[in-house]
C-alpha cells in the first residue's frame, strides 16, 4: 500500500468514525447543534463511504460523482448552519448560500462528469467563498467567549479555514499542470485536518473539555481558598462569578438569597438587582434544589422571556447554592447560544455552585467570628478603661482628700490654713482634670467625634509657648527652620505638642536635653520631639499609639501613666489629616515624628 493510501484509509476510517459519533449524539439528544453537527460530519461520512464503495465496485457511473459532489457542495451551507448556531449569520448571507447550493446543484446534475472547467471553478469558488466566510464567523465568537469555549471556537475556526483551503488544492490541478497526484494527497491531509479541528471543536471529547477546562478550574479553586478573606462582599461575589464563568467559558451571574426581604439579590455592571420569588429563571433551581437547564429561554420561561430577549441570552444552567439543607443563593451560567452548553456543564456547574457555597460560608462564619471577637475585645477594653480610669483617679482623689481633711481639722481648730496644703490641694485637683480631659478627648477620638475648631496658627509659636511654660524649660530646645503657619486647631496642638513633650522629659534622665524641631517639607509641616531616654523596643513602636497601650520597658512604679497620651496624638494628628510614628532604640532614645499637611490658609 502504498503512503497515499494509507494517508486514505486511515483518514477515510477517522471519517467514519466522526459521522457514527456524531449521528448518535443527535440520536441521543436531538438538540439543535447536535443535529447541524450530526449532518456535517454524516454528509462528509457518506461522501468518505461512496467513494470507497465506488472505487471498490471500479463503478464509474456518474450516479455515484453527482451524489458525492452534491454532498461536498452541501458542506459550506451545514457549515454556515452551524455558525448561526453559536453565533449569528445574517439572513442576507444564509439566502446567498442557500441560493449559491441550488446552483451549485443544477450545475452537478446538468454539466455531466467530469464538470467543464468552469463550471468547477465555479463550484469551487462557492465553497472556498462560503467555508472561508464561515471561518472568519467564529473568530470574533471566539473574542467574546473564554475558557473552554474560546479554544472550542478557535479550533472551529481553524478547521473551516483549512478546508477552505483544501478546496483551493482541490482546484489547483486545473491551473497547474501534473500536479494530481500532489493535490489529491494534500487534500486528504488537510481534509483530515479540518475535520479533526472541528470535532474537536463542535464535539469535544469530555477528556479534552476537561482537560480545556482545567487551567481555570484549578484557578478558580486557588483563588476561591482566599475570597472569604477578602473585605467587600461585592468583590468576593464578583471574582466568584468571574471564576465560574472563565471555568465554563461562558458567562456567570451569583444571587443571594435575602430570607428577611425574601428576595434574591444579583449584581449586574455593578448595579444591584433584587427579584421576588418566581421572578427570575433560577427560582426554581433554587426553590427546588436541583440544578436546571433551558436551552430556549424565551420559549420555555415566558416570566424571564423579555428580560432574556433584552440581554440576548438564549440557554442558561442554574444550580443552588446551598449548604445541606440552607440554601444561600443560586449560580447561573448563560449564553447567547444554546449550543455553547456541553451535557457535562450541568455537572460542571453544580460543582462550582458547591465550591461558591463553600467560599460564602466560610466567608459568613469568619465575619461572624470578627464581629465576636470585635464585641470581645470592646468588653475588655470597656474593663480595662474602668479599672484604669478608677486607678488613675484614686490616687489624686486620696491626696486631694486627705489634704482638704487636714485643712477642716485646722479650720475647726481655729488654727490658720497652710499655705503648702491649699496649693497641693490645687495641684491633685489640677491633675485630676487634666485625666478627666484626656479620658474626655481618648472617648471623641475613639467614637470619631472629634470636631477641630480650625483657625490660622503659627505652630513655632504653639511649641515655644508649651515648652516657656514647662517647668523643665531649661533642657528644652526649640528649633524652626521656615515658616509654620496653617489652618490647625490650636489647643489640640497644644496638647500634641505637650504630651509630646511631657513624655520626652517623663522618660529620660533629669537634664537631658530634649529637641523640638519644626520643618516645612514640600506639602507636609514636620514636628519631632527628640529625647536621650529610655527608648522604646521595635516591637512596641506601633502599638503604643492604641488605648492604654504602654511600653513593655515601663511599669507604673517607676514610671505611672495611662497610656492615653500617644493615643490621643494620634486622634489630633490623624484628624488633621496628618500621621504619628516614632524612631527609638532602646537606651538611646526616642524621636516622634509628626507630619501635617500644610494647609491652604498658611501665610507662605
Ligand atoms: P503614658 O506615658 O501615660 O504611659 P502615652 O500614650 O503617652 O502613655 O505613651 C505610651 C507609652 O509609650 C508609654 O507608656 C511609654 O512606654 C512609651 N513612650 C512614650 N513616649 C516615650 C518616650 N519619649 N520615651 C520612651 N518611651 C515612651
Amino acid at each position: 500500500m502504498s503512503a497515499l493510501e494509507l494517508i486514505q484509509l486511515a483518514s477515510n476510517i477517522v471519517f467514519v468514525a466522526l459521522a457514527a459519533i456524531t449521528i448518535v449524539a443527535a440520536l441521543r439528544r436531538p438538540a439543535r447543534g447536535n443535529i447541524d453537527v450530526a449532518l456535517l460530519f454524516g454528509s462528509l461520512g457518506i461522501v468518505v463511504l461512496e467513494t470507497r464503495v465506488q472505487t471498490a465496485l471500479a463503478d464509474v457511473s456518474p450516479l455515484w460523482t453527482i451524489s458525492v459532489s452534491l454532498l461536498v457542495m452541501a458542506l459550506p451551507y451545514f457549515l454556515l448552519r452551524l455558525v448561526n448556531d453559536f453565533g449569528h449569520v445574517a439572513p442576507r448571507v444564509r439566502r446567498a448560500a442557500e441560493i449559491g447550493l441550488l446552483l451549485s446543484a443544477v450545475a452537478i446534475v446538468l454539466g455531466g462528469t467530469p464538470s467543464p472547467a468552469p463550471i468547477t471553478l465555479g463550484l469551487v469558488a462557492y465553497f472556498v467563498v462560503f467555508a472561508t466566510y464561515a471561518g472568519v464567523a467564529f473568530i470574533p465568537i471566539a473574542r467574546r467567549t473564554h475558557g473552554v469555549t474560546r479554544r472550542r471556537m478557535v479550533a472551529i475556526s481553524f478547521g473551516s479555514l483549512v478546508l477552505g483551503s483544501a478546496l483551493l488544492v482541490v482546484a489547483m490541478p486545473i491551473l497547474i499542470p501534473d500536479t494530481a497526484a500532489l493535490s489529491a494527497a494534500l487534500v486528504q491531509v488537510l481534509a483530515l485536518v479540518a475535520a479533526l479541528a472541528w470535532f474537536v471543536g463542535f464535539a469535544t471529547p469530555v477528556a479534552l473539555r476537561r482537560l480545556w477546562q482545567e487551567p481555570e478550574l484549578r484557578a478558580f479553586l486557588v483563588r476561591a481558598a482566599g475570597l472569604a478573606r477578602l473585605p467587600d462582599d461585592s468583590d468576593v461575589i464578583e471574582a466568584l462569578q468571574q471564576g465560574a464563568g472563565m471555568t465554563a467559558g461562558v458567562t456567570a451571574a451569583i444571587g443571594l438569597w435575602d430570607q428577611s426581604h425574601q428576595v434574591m439579590r444579583w449584581v449586574r455592571d455593578g448595579e444591584a438587582i433584587e427579584r421576588g420569588p418566581g421572578e427570575f429563571f433560577a427560582w426554581p433551581a433554587f426553590e427546588s434544589g436541583r440544578t436546571i437547564f433551558s436551552a430556549d429561554l424565551s420559549r420555555e420561561r415566558p416570566q424571564v422571556a423579555a428580560a432574556a430577549r433584552d440581554s440576548r441570552v438564549e440557554a442558561a444552567i442554574a444550580a443552588p447554592i446551598k449548604i445541606e439543607s440552607r440554601r444561600i443563593g443560586a449560580l447561573v451560567l448563560y449564553s447567547e447560544r444554546a449550543p455553547m452548553f456541553a451535557d457535562d456543564d450541568i455537572a460542571l456547574a453544580q460543582l462550582l455552585a458547591e465550591q461558591c457555597a463553600v467560599v460564602l460560608e466560610s466567608r459568613r462564619l469568619a465575619v461572624e467570628a470578627a464581629a465576636a471577637r470585635a464585641n470581645e475585645l470592646t468588653a475588655r477594653l470597656k474593663e480595662d478603661f474602668m479599672s484604669a480610669a478608677a486607678h488613675d483617679l484614686k490616687t489624686p482623689l486620696t491626696t486631694l482628700v486627705a489634704q482638704a481633711q487636714t485643712l477642716e481639722r485646722r479650720m475647726r481648730s481655729g488654727k490658720p490654713a497652710d499655705r503648702a496644703g491649699v496649693e497641693r490641694i490645687a495641684r491633685e485637683a489640677k491633675r485630676l482634670q487634666h485625666l478627666v480631659e484626656e479620658m474626655l478627648e481618648a472617648s471623641r477620638i475613639e467614637q470619631g467625634a472629634l470636631q477641630l475648631q480650625r483657625e490660622l496658627v503659627d505652630v513655632r509659636e504653639i511649641a515655644a509657648e508649651v515648652v516657656a511654660r514647662h517647668p523643665e524649660a531649661g533642657r528644652i530646645r526649640v528649633e524652626a527652620s521656615g515658616p509654620a503657619s496653617g489652618l490647625y486647631d490650636r489647643l489640640r496642638l497644644e496638647r500634641l505638642v505637650e504630651n509630646l513633650v511631657e513624655n520626652a522629659v517623663k522618660y529620660s534622665p533629669p537634664d537631658a536635653p530634649i529637641d523640638v524641631r519644626l520643618l516645612r517639607d514640600g506639602t507636609e509641616l514636620l514636628l519631632s520631639v527628640s529625647d536621650r531616654g529610655i527608648g522604646i523596643a521595635r516591637t512596641d513602636q506601633e502599638r503604643i499609639f492604641q488605648r492604654f497601650e504602654r511600653g513593655g520597658n515601663v511599669d507604673d512604679r517607676s514610671y505611672p501613666g495611662t497610656g492615653l497620651g500617644l493615643y490621643i496624638c494620634r486622634g489630633i494628628a490623624e484628624g488633621h489629616g496628618g500621621r504619628i510614628w516614632v524612631e527609638s532604640e532602646i537606651g538611646t532614645g526616642s524621636t516622634f515624628h509628626v507630619a501635617l499637611p500644610a494647609t491652604e490658609g498658611a501665610m507662605n
